[in-house]
Parts: C-alpha cells; structure tokens; sequence
C-alpha cells in the first residue's frame, strides 16, 4: 500500500494543473460523473446515470464509441443502448434529437445535463459489455457515452454493485478513499480502463524497477481458483514480468500506483486479450487455475499482453494516437506493434523458464509462402486491419489470398530483423537493442497527460532508428525496403542456420497445387467452394476458382477421392481437367503440379546434424534469459 501512496502522491501536481486551468474556464467545473447500477444482472443490462457540467451554452453531444483502443474494426456499441432520458441541473426533464446513430444531442439545458441512459451486453471479452449475476465486465467505450469536445475534463465513475453481491472493483483508474468510485484524469485514459466488477481473488508482488523504485502489479482472477491458485499464478507472472523487463531495460511508470491484470476465466467466456495502457483484459474459458497445467496455459496470452505495456501502448505508432473513437483508426505498422509483440510473447516464455511443446520463436513460413504476399506488403496488412480484426459484413472476402496477419507477418520480421541484427554485429547487437531504442526515444518521454503518448513514432522514425542503431544506414534501408515496404522475404534459412536450426520443405515429394476446397454437387462434379483460389498456385495458373465445377480428372468423373489423391502425385505431373464455369460453359485445362513449398524449422540435432559450439553459444544469447 504504501508504494500506491507514493505514486499517488507524485501524480498529484500534475491533475491539480489540469483541473486549475479548466477551473478558470467553468467557474463550477467538476468531473463528468458517471453512477452505474446493476438493478437486474440476470437480465443482463446495467443502468449509468452521467452528468456532464461545464457546458455553458453548447449542446451536449453524448456519443457512444464506435471503435476500442486496441481494436481496429468499428463495433457499432450505441445498438445496445435502450433507453435514455435527459435533465438539466434542476432535475426537469429535456429533450434530445438523434443526429447520427452514436449521438444523443441535448439543448436548453443549464449548463449541466444528467443523461440516465441503460446499456445491454452479454459477451465477454476485451472488447464488448457483460453483465451477469457473477460479474459485470466493462470494456469502456461499450458502455459509457462521453460528451465530444470535452477531452480533456476529469472523469469520477461510482460503482453500486447489487445487493448481496459481494462484488470489488479491479481497474487501472484511479482509486479513491471509497473502494467503488474511482476517478480518470481525461477521456482517453478513462476510454482505455476495462473494469471488472465481481467476488474476484487479488493476488499482488513487486519487482524492483530499474530507478530502484519497487513496481507493483495486481492479478485480478474472476476465475475457478482459491487464494493459493491465484498466488501460485503470480509467480509465474513475476518471473515473466523480470525477464520482460530485460528487453526495455525498466518498467514504464504505471500511473495509478499498479498494473493490473484483469483475467477472467469462466465458462462462458470467449477468448480474448486485450492491452491496456497499466492493465490487460484476459477472457478464456479455457485455463483452470487449479492445476499446473492450466495456469501455465494461461501465460502465452498473459505474456503477450504485458509486452505491450511497452508496445504499442507506449511505443505508439501515429495512427493510433489519440485514438479515435468515432470510427476506425488507420496505422502503418501494426506488424511491429502486433508482430513484435506477438514474436516477444513466446520467446519470452522461453527465456523465463518455462516449458514449451513447440520451438519458441515463430515459423516464417505463413509469410513465405502466403499468398497475400503478392499483392500487401506488411504495412499494407496493417492498413488493412478495420476489415480484418473481428470486422463483420455479409459479403464473402478475399482475405484468405490478399492478407495475411500482422501479428504473423510482424512476428516474421521480427525473427529476421533480430536475427539480422545479431549477424551483422557478431551477436552485439539484437532486437532487445531496437525496442529499448524505440522505449527511449518514443514510449518513456511520456506525454502531456496519463493516457496520452507525446511521442508516438512513424515509419519513417523506425527506418531511422535502425539505422541509427546498426550504425548501417544501407542496411536498414533495405531491411525496410525488401521486407516492411517491400514484399519480399529474408534468407530464413541462413539466419536460422547461426542459431543451430534448420529451415527445410516439409514434404518435397509431394504433389500440390494450392489449397482449393470442394464440395459435391447433386450430379457428382466438384464445386470449388468457401474462399478464393490463392495466388501463384497450380490451381490459380488452370483458371479454377468459386463458383467453377470440376467435372472430370484426367478424362474420369471428378470425385472427392480423385481430388483428394492428386496430393500423392509426383510434383511435374500434369493434371487434364475439365471446368464447367457457372453459366454451364465447359472449358477443358491443364494443372501442372508442384512441389509442396510448405516449410518446417527443425533443430539440427533433430534434422541428424550437431550443433557446433558457435550456434550453441548464438542460441543461448539470443533464447537464454537475461535476468540476473
Ligand atoms: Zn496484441
């Protein structure tokens, strides 16, 4: 308790600046308050009672979020607001007018409207509301409407839990004196602070941080597990949290005194992770906290998730700052905050200590052989994330052969850029360096208000850096060229060779020619069904696609089993089809097979080779841990 003190009382100057200046604005300025209440949790809705001051003659303009920080499709929130009633000062009842789908307009008032509006929502996840007789889960903008032009103003929230309930409040916004309210310094900091309201077990440690200051983090653990579950879970966070600390070199500075991590684990739950700026929103219905397995199964999401505490919430891109709450937001590089940070989890885990089924670094092979990279670079996928992450529309798409992940993307460059890095410095230098460069430049200078970012970064500003850490301009320049802005791959193979791993095709003698799904239609040919043929594949080059109907293999009535078989033929052969195309028009192809390009990452000692001294020595600094 006392280190929450202490890091309390260091942030207090700095609210007290912001609140004096805008003091001076509205004579009788307080915080927007929000009163939430749950009067019927079994039906799965909750009631928020805000009250905006300050306005003085301008409307309130009370908007419901379209997107999340964290999240880059639009989530449309304001369809599960039902009901909403507004007042002036003096409690009398005042109209509204609807403007747009995500606004409630409100004139005449006092300067002053309380806005008592009730929200539904049934899914938990880091995204959306939940609300049951065990919890209420609260992602932000999925249940609160701000008042638009009023950024900056301080936010009070108070929690009424139901009766009986026994419910406490996790969060990473501010606390107070009383346990239930709790305060945020302006919207985007409140905007970005997932609450979970439920008879939850708290575990908490500290770790010394690098100013000698002890940083202290909470597990909040809505979850099947006793006192002793949740503690013996911390441990294996503590030992990740130290050994991601090694990358940065420090902890950020966690506003609110802590960071917390918010997980909950019932049945019900979808999967999910989200980041926050001091917190993570975990969901599963997965891990159990009451064996070793399980609690070890939850860490891959956990040690993702606490890695971007320092990318991408702090190491921020441009696009993403301030976030835009009124539609989707636009970044280049989401290959480096996703990809990065979806590289790092794993290996991470490796370096800490704990035990893995597969090889603790991502395969390049989804990149290498993905057929989006034909046509998106990786900053183009990232471009591309509003129609992709969790996006919905009724029309088919052609992501399966135009896009692949940034989080798989980034992961591969991040493996081909610190494998890079150590080549050309003789394992100097490595990705550890680049990110602590990133943290030192962009992520700790900090911004003008907790929840803002000063200094998010461009691409351009990644380029540079690079370049200024490798002391090689032409080597980050192409770096950035061939594999960010460019399409092309690193020689996986070389770079993997220095650390004992060998990168080999995983059935060459095996027949292919892309991945074309079938199904048979009521005459007994083929139609090619689900998603799009993919580039550059055999089938692509012989014209089949949706909607086309194969009807004979090789002058034989097409079947399933025909189809199927074409995968034991030698790669060379040439396959005789006939397609019949939707109009009925029968067209006759060939298809030339090829060998199966997909690749596996073997260690030498399993592919029947020894590992030398020189890899053994590269593979232990660069997977050993770095915490002394
Ligand atoms: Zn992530």
């Amino acid at each position: 308790m006392s280190i929450v003190r202490r890091s309390l009382a260091r942030l207090l100057p700095a609210v007290a600046i912001v609140m004096c200046a805008e003091t001076q604005a509205f004579a009788q300025n307080a915080p927007t308050t929000y009163r939430v209440t749950f009067p019927e949790p079994e039906h799965h809705w909750m009631q928020v009672e805000a009250t905006y001051t300050g306005l003085g003659l301008v409307p309130l303009k009370a908007r419901m979020s379209r997107s999340s920080p964290g999240r880059y499709a639009v989530h449309e929130f304001s369809k599960n607001v039902f009901w909403a009633e507004a007042f002036n000062g003096r409690g009398q009842k005042l109209s509204y007018t609807r403007p747009d789908p995500y606004e409630w307009d409100v004139t005449g008032h006092d300067g002053t409207v309380r806005l008592v509006y009730k929200v539904f929502g049934d899914l938990v996840d880091g995204t959306y509301l939940a609300i049951d007789t065990t919890h209420a889960h609260l992602n932000i903008p999925a249940a609160f409407m701000w008042a638009a032009g009023f950024d900056d103003k301080a936010i009070k929230v108070i929690f009424t839990p139901p009766a009986g309930s026994n419910w406490k409040v996790g969060t990473q916004l501010y606390p107070t004196s009383d346990p239930f309210t709790f305060t945020a310094p302006n919207l985007q900091y409140f905007i970005d602070s997932p609450t979970e309201l439920s008879n939850f077990v708290m575990s908490t440690f500290t770790v010394p941080n690098a100013d000698g200051q002890p940083a202290t983090f909470r597990i909040v653990a809505h979850a099947d597990g006793s006192q002793a579950d949740v503690d013996a879970l911390a441990k294996l966070v503590e030992r990740l949290v130290r050994e991601q600390e090694a990358v940065c070199g420090e902890f950020p500075h966690y506003e609110p005194g802590y960071y917390t991590f918010l997980l909950d684990y019932m049945p019900w739950d979808d999967g999910d992770g989200m980041e926050h700026r001091n917190s993570t929103c975990i969901t599963s219905a997965g891990p159990s906290l009451k064996t070793p397995q399980g609690r070890l199964s939850a860490m891959s999401t956990i040690s993702h998730e606490f890695f971007h505490n320092w990318n991408v919430e702090r190491i921020r891109p441009a696009g993403l700052e301030p976030f835009n709450l009124r539609g989707a937001n636009i970044t280049c590089c989401l290959w480096l905050a996703e990809g990065f940070t979806q590289y790092y989890g794993p290996l991470l885990q490796a370096r800490a200590g704990e035990p893995s089924r597969g090889l603790p670094f991502p395969s390049p092979n989804p990149v290498i052989n993905g057929s989006g990279r034909e046509v998106r670079s990786a900053v183009q996928m990232s471009e591309y994330a509003a129609f992709a992450d969790a996006a919905q529309s009724v029309d088919p798409t052609d992501q399966n052969r135009t896009f692949i992940s940034y989080y798989t993307y980034g992961a591969a460059i991040a493996l081909g850029l610190d494998l890079s890095l150590r080549e050309i410095s003789g394992n100097k230098l490595s990705l550890d360096d680049y990110m602590r460069l990133l943290w030192k430049t962009y992520g700790k200078p900090g911004g003008l208000a907790p929840g803002l970012v000063g200094k998010p970064y461009t691409l351009r500003d990644l380029r540079d850096r690079l370049g200024e850490l490798s002391g090689n301009r032409k080597f980050a320049d192409e770096f950035f060229d061939k594999y960010v802005e460019g399409r092309e791959v690193a020689d996986y193979a070389r770079l993997l060779q220095q650390a004992g791993y060998v990168l080999r095709q995983r059935s060459p003698q095996a027949g292919w020619f892309g991945a074309v799904n079938v199904q048979v239609l009521p005459d007994g040919a083929l139609t090619v069904v689900g998603t799009p043929t993919p580039f550059a594949t055999p089938a692509y080059d012989a014209g089949i696609d949706l909607g086309d109907a194969i009807v004979t293999v090789d002058d034989q009535p097409a079947t399933s089993s025909i189809w199927n078989a074409l995968r034991q033929r030698k790669p060379g052969d040439v396959v005789k089809l006939t397609i019949r195309r939707r109009d009925g028009a029968i067209v006759n192809k060939t298809m030339t097979l090829k060998s199966d390009p997909a690749l596996e990452v073997v260690a030498i000692e399993q592919a029947g080779g020894t590992l030398s001294d020189a890899q053994k020595a590269f593979r232990e600094s660069w997977l050993g841990t770095k915490v002394k």
